[in-house]
């Protein structure tokens, strides 16, 4: 993509209204604007991040043996009628009259409407387990949307939901989810730590937040530093392996970790000072084990081996990948601006044309630009017209893994310089080598 073709609007003030980093960033670096309070518009550059985060969690999720379908945002109220939801939900459930005076309302989350697909359809125990997910905008009405779209209103949710003859296997389903968030977390470039959460009124302790320690998150939580050197199981992961998927998860729950509401100050006081990790963090991902809740109300059972009809077990298992990108953000910066890990940069490289209108400049860059993108790397190409000192602050700005930059003099001497963002190290190579440095 070349920038003067691009739609990349950079702030070079910073907005006002940004009170944490990730929202500032998002802001200068032209990946989002508001359009009403929690209401945000992704700009180009900030959908490219979405669509990468996105297809990270599809694959693991695809792994896990979920299976992909998409409910619409409009639901009808009458589902959550039935399910005793619709009065209890209260003021964050954005609530819609159609012309025919119909209740309906933007969706806040799916349990009902699967639901109801699943019992439209499954009537044997032969049919399990199943796992269905969606992709899709969630609104809830939130009291203080804040921090961008780390917490909005209008937000991307990926909720599946899985349905078990019972409770051992809905277990099974559980630790399935747990070990694909992992790997999610991880390939997005974030060490999430899963935390026992409340379950509310349902009980059971088959509830964890999964949690990204940053000091502006809204949640205090308390963790063992065990954490941060746990295994993450690789993609070879036996996801049909009940025994395997439960050692996996006992290994991510044994060590302490909670969220405020959970925290057992006796058991916290007993680990040694030095082992504890008292912080504050993010949630990126919630999964919950909720059994009949909803299939009972809503009469969604099958018959089982015996030739009884039973309710079926569920399960649901969010995560937030808007509220993702300004998580990695809120993890992976400095003070000039975005470093984006490799996995979801929107760009691959950054190609810098310090000279447009410099003949060897030109041809160098434009034949380094046809070059990348024929080793199947996704480019975005500075050649517009600007200072060197914009060109650089912006492209540090925006966070690209790699920068290509290419300079009238070593155009001439037949050299580009790459430069890691990270670490911020620069190297001068010829410029026949430059690809094979970048790949
Ligand atoms: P929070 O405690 O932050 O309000 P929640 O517990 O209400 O979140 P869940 O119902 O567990 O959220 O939804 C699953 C996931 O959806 C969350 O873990 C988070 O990643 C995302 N999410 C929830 N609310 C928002 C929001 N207002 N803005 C952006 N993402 C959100
Ligand atoms: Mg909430
Ligand atoms: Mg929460
Ligand atoms: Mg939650």
């Amino acid at each position: 993509m070349r920038l003067s073709r691009y739609f990349l609007p950079i702030l070079k003030e910073t907005p006002k209204e940004a009170e944490i980093v990730s929202h500032r960033l998002m802001l200068r670096a032209g990946m989002i604007r508001q359009q009403a309070a929690g209401i945000y518009s992704f700009l180009p550059f900030g959908k490219r991040v979405l669509d990468r985060v996105c297809r990270i969690v599809r694959e693991e999720q695809d792994r896990s043996g979920a299976i992909e379908l998409l409910m619409p945002t409009i639901q009808p109220a009458d589902l959550w009628r039935e399910s005793g939801r619709y009065d209890d939900y209260g003021k964050e459930m954005l609530r819609i009259e159609d012309r025919h005076e119909r209740d309906l309302l933007f969706g806040p989350t799916n349990e009902e409407m699967v639901t109801d697909i699943f019992r439209s359809y499954v009537r044997s125990y032969k049919d399990l387990p199943l796992n269905l997910y969606h992709i899709q905008w969630k609104f809830r009405d939130e009291v203080r949307p804040r921090f961008g779209v780390m917490r909005s209103r209008e937000f991307l949710m990926k909720d599946a939901y899985s349905f078990d003859i019972d409770f051992e296997r809905a277990k099974t389903a559980y630790d399935r989810m747990f070990v694909s968030y992992l790997r999610t977390f991880q390939r997005c470039g974030l060490k999430a730590i899963p935390m026992r959460a409340d379950t509310g009124p349902i009980g059971g302790d088959l509830s964890h937040e999964f949690i990204i320690l940053a000091s502006t998150g809204e949640s205090e939580v308390f963790c063992h530093r065990d954490y941060l050197d746990l295994h993450v199981p690789g993609e070879d992961v036996d996801f049909d392996d009940a025994a395997g998927l439960a050692e996996i998860v006992k290994s991510w729950t044994t060590p302490y970790a909670a969220t405020d509401e959970m925290h057992d100050t006796a058991a916290w006081d007993g680990l040694p000072d030095d082992q504890k990790i008292a912080a504050r963090g993010i949630e990126v991902g919630h999964i919950f084990h909720f059994g009949t809740k909803y299939s009972e109300p809503m009469k969604a059972v099958v018959t089982g081996p015996d030739g009884k009809d039973v309710p079926v077990h569920m399960g649901s298992y969010g995560i937030g990948p808007s509220r993702l990108l300004a998580a990695i953000i809120e993890a992976s910066h400095d003070e000039n601006g975005i470093i984006w890990p490799k996995s979801v940069a929107p760009f691959d490289v950054g190609l810098i044309n310090m000279k447009p209108g410099d003949a060897a400049c030109d041809a160098a860059c434009d034949d380094l630009y046809r070059q990348l993108q024929a080793a199947d790397l996704d480019v975005l190409y500075d050649d517009q017209d600007t200072r060197a000192g914009v060109k650089f602050a912006s492209m540090d700005l925006i966070g690209l893994p790699l920068q290509v930059i290419v300079g009238p003099r070593g155009a001439k001497a037949g050299e580009a310089e790459v430069k890691v963002r990270a670490t911020g190290k620069r190297d001068t190579l010829p410029l026949t080598a430059v690809v094979g440095r970048v790949l």
